[in-house]
């Protein structure tokens, strides 16, 4: 069964005008078509009937062109604000832009538009030197809870002095003086008196809190 030879001489196909068959190329047939835009162009059949190709190349070509040239002059995007255009090449338009923090940069039109750059590199920079300051405060004490050395004394404390609790013993009862550092408990000794203890406990606090509670 012969197929059927189809023929789209003066059809149109998008902006191009089918004029008249060329030769074709090994088997595939080819039409010489006229663009709106008033270009000729030879295009094979093929790429006519699925619509794969619908003008001379102009079309694309607006297409590229619009979308690199969107003005940005002026708008503004994270930290950045656009001066004015610095270059463009193959497509791509380059845009001179000023940093909030006053430092000029060219940026790519596409990296603005969709976000990846939002300052001169400032903001990060300064995003990482925040949380390292937040870290250094918290950890400024040396590991020390400051917050854990001003507070009140344990209600549960068994002598209401703090750091000193009672110690048990068969025969007696004595004070244990204790004081944390740096989420180490230190034993300052087992005493007599609760007088004994808080002093012993008090001297201990002069000795390792005063540093971290002046300040
Ligand atoms: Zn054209
Ligand atoms: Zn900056």
């Amino acid at each position: 069964m012969a197929k059927k030879k189809i023929d789209v001489t003066g059809k149109r196909f998008g902006r191009l005008r089918v004029i008249k068959e060329v030769e074709p190329k090994g088997y595939k047939r080819r039409y010489l078509c006229k663009c709106d835009c008033g270009n000729e162009k030879v295009v094979y059949l093929n790429n006519l009937t699925r619509g794969m190709t619908t003008s001379c190349g102009c079309f694309q070509k607006e297409k590229a062109r619009e979308s690199s040239l969107v003005d940005l002059t002026g708008k503004r995007f994270g930290f950045l604000t656009v001066i004015n255009q610095a270059s463009s090449k193959n497509n791509r338009t380059y845009w001179r832009c000023e940093c909030n923090c006053g430092k000029s940069i060219v940026v790519e039109a596409s990296r603005l538009l969709n976000g990846k750059t939002k300052s001169c590199g400032c903001f990060r920079k300064e995003e990482g030197f925040k949380r390292k300051n937040e870290q250094e405060e918290k950890y400024r004490k040396d590991g020390v809870m400051v917050t854990s050395l001003k507070r009140k004394i344990n209600k549960n404390n068994s002598t209401g002095v703090k750091g000193v609790s009672l110690f048990k013993t068969k025969k007696s009862i004595k004070y244990r003086a204790q004081i944390g550092i740096k989420n180490t408990i230190i034993d300052l000794g087992v005493f007599d008196t609760i007088e004994e203890a808080t002093l012993a406990r008090k001297q201990a606090e002069e000795k390792y809190h005063k540093s971290y509670l002046e300040d």
